[in-house]
């Protein structure tokens, strides 16, 4: 086969320019990517051998080699690994598959500096393309376990590669990098120099499992030098506590999350007895683009004695936790343990209950020790966590605990519920709230006009799952909470309200009105009743209590469940000019077919203010528009 010349998939070009232009000032993480997808490879081969004895490969030394060739000014990292077919190298190297990319790229564009450009680098995590920091040309041969060709690829880090098949490659990956020109001002990055190395995977990649070796130049008249072990290979996760750093837990952070910045938190966990296990989870300080994808890759690692058995080991964590990484390493599973068992595994059911509270009770500590690391995390992972509310009942009074929301208490502030029933007004029962799009729309919905009236705190939730969780959810410590766009509202009388007296009469007065408006709009709304939410519109529509309101109803339906569209309430604010006079009108006339259109207009008015949309958009502007007309 001769060697073919490909052209990397556009998002693959785009990242690899910012490599080349280096927006990321500190280039030594370079090794760290390549060491750590090294590791990743050992790793796999070690676990594919596992599962298949007979696969051709030898697993009796593996390890990372690290070799450095001063006068070629060259810097390779091989490791005798799983490898790549033919194939793989293309689909693997030569595309970036995470869905998150484009997205990412779009944000890369926008961002103003370039420190902005440096953290979106870091949240993506750009792997093996990190090299073209360092080289003007990248080599990588590789051999798949258990096949007998091997493959070249090869790139400047332009718009193309090459590849072509090789027949004597050795098992596993070496990754040759043609550093640079070197930098006569900058010594303190010449990545030929041995003891540069040595510092930067002692600083990097001390932990990784493997042994890293560098195998030193061999100069005239020296001796056979000794190959020397970089890493000292210790598992965080099983040395005290106190000997291991902030920096340490951070770089093997890094390392499994593949994230280039520190994690907010780092979390350990030490279980003794009939089941024991050691966990070093991290909580991430962003969230990652894909969280809300269908392909998020979520889970921890699990070991088991210090061995890598699996990635992503989404059993270990419920997926409202799906963002936390780290390590679970167990001591009495077996090393063939599949995804399979372990979600039926009465451990590891256990093992799950009490890393999810070990999660909340840090958040926990965070939001009473660390208000500004709490807000930060909330912030991140917030949307998230709300969805145990609704999946998790064991913890959802936790949840709600550690849980913090817009209010019209304050602007930029959020509140938990605590504050929230803090301050709550004498003989006020209950906790409301108002789910919508925007903090703005939902500020502005005549449904909030009696509450701001009178001062009564309204939590202000613009998240999808918001509605859904207060439905499902239902109270917090005895407090109802209640949509104010829900069921009926009795605030109480105000000092200036009409007594019950006048009310009754009132309620007489509009009787006939809103028998007729009810069978004018019987498509749309059960209900027309007079408003003690309204101050300043004439008109809004609300849920029954039980009722779905329209945007759970969408949700539904996106989700692809059947559920009937729930007829509305409409309310009347007696007080409005409007209303009174189309009250009068309703009295004084015998015929009352004139007046249909100011009822339909009216119904279109109160599903306008709240966000909504028209039955019959064209047929209201119209309506509308007359009206107008007439008024000049
Ligand atoms: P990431 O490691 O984040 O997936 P990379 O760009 O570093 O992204 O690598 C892409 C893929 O190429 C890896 O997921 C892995 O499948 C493959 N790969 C990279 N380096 C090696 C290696 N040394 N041995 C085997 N496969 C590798």
């Amino acid at each position: 086969m001769p060697t073919e010349t490909l052209e990397f998939q556009v998002e693959a070009r785009q990242l690899l320019q910012l490599m080349i232009h280096s927006v990321y000032s500190n280039k030594d993480v370079f090794l760290r990517e390549l060491v750590s997808n090294a590791s990743d490879a050992l790793d796999k081969l070690r676990l594919e051998k596992l599962r298949d004895d007979s696969l051709d490969a030898d697993v009796s030394d593996l390890h990372i080699e690290i070799d450095i060739d001063r006068d070629a000014r060259t810097l390779t990292v091989r490791d005798n690994g799983i490898g790549m077919s033919y194939d793989e190298v293309g689909q693997l190297i030569g595309t970036i598959a995470n869905s998150g990319t484009a997205t990412f790229l779009q944000e890369l564009r926008e961002a103003k500096d370039a420190a902005g450009a440096e953290g979106l680098i870091g949240q993506f995590g750009v792997g093996f393309y990190s090299g073209f920091m360092v080289a003007d040309e990248v080599t990588l041969v590789t051999r798949r376990a258990g096949e007998s060709q091997g493959t070249r690829w090869t790139s400047r880090g332009e718009d193309t590669y090459t590849l072509e098949p090789v027949g004597d490659a050795p098992q596993g990956t070496s990754v040759t990098l043609h550093l640079k020109p070197a930098d006569p001002e900058n010594q303190l990055h010449d990545y030929t120099s041995p003891w540069q190395i040595r510092e930067i995977v002692k600083r990097y990649s001390d932990f990784i499992t493997w042994p890293i070796r560098m195998v030193p130049e061999q100069g005239e008249g020296d001796e056979a030098p000794g190959v020397e072990t970089l890493n000292s290979m210790k598992a965080l996760w099983a040395r005290p506590r106190d000997e291991v750093s902030d920096d340490e837990y951070h770089e093997l952070y890094k390392h499994i999350g593949h994230d280039w910045r520190d994690p907010l938190e780092t979390i350990r966990l030490q279980a003794e007895g009939t089941f024991e296990y050691q966990a070093l989870l991290f909580l991430p300080a962003h969230a990652p683009h894909d969280l809300f994808t269908r392909d998020f890759r979520r889970g921890v690692q699990l070991y088991v004695r210090r061995v890598f058995i699996m990635d992503d080991c989404e059993a270990l964590l419920p997926p409202y936790l799906r963002f936390v990484k780290g390590v679970v390493d167990a001591a009495d599973l077996s090393l063939n343990v599949s995804r399979e068992i372990l979600q039926q595994d009465r451990h590891i059911e256990m093992m799950r209950r009490r890393l999810t509270k070990k999660v909340l009770s840090t958040v926990k500590d965070m939001m009473t020790k660390d208000q500004e690391r709490y807000a930060t995390f909330w912030r991140e992972f917030g949307t998230v966590l709300k969805e145990g509310l609704v999946t998790d009942p064991e913890n959802r009074d936790a949840i709600l605990a550690l849980a913090s929301f817009a209010s019209t208490h304050h602007d930029t502030e959020p509140t938990t519920l605590k504050g929230y029933v803090e301050r709550m007004k004498d003989g006020q029962e209950d906790i409301y709230y108002l789910a919508g799009e925007s903090r703005q729309s939902i500020e502005n919905s005549p449904h909030m006009e009696a509450f701001r009236d009178r001062g009564i705190e309204v939590l202000l939730l613009t998240d999808p799952v918001d509605e859904v969780w207060a439905d499902a959810v239902g109270e917090y410590e005895g407090r109802k909470l209640r949509s104010v766009a829900k069921g009926q509202i009795d605030l109480g009388a105000k000092d200036e309200d009409k007594g019950d007296g006048e009310r009754e009469q009132r309620t007489e007065d509009y009787a006939g009105l809103l028998g007729w408006m009810k069978e004018q709009l019987d498509e749309d709304i059960k209900e027309v009743r007079l408003s003690s939410r309204l101050t300043v519109s004439p008109a809004c529509v609300v849920s029954d209590a039980n009722d779905l309101t329209p945007a759970l109803e969408n949700m539904y339906r996106a989700m692809g469940q059947e559920v009937p569209r729930a007829k509305r309430i409409l309310e009347l604010n007696p007080d409005h000019q409007l209303v009174k006079g189309l009250n009068q009108a309703y009295k004084e006339r015998e015929d009352h077919t004139e007046l249909t259109e100011t009822a339909e207009l009216l119904h279109g008015l109160a599903v306008l203010a709240e966000g909504g949309q028209p039955k019959d958009p064209a047929r209201f502007v119209k309506l509308m528009a007359d009206r107008l007309e007439r008024a000049l």
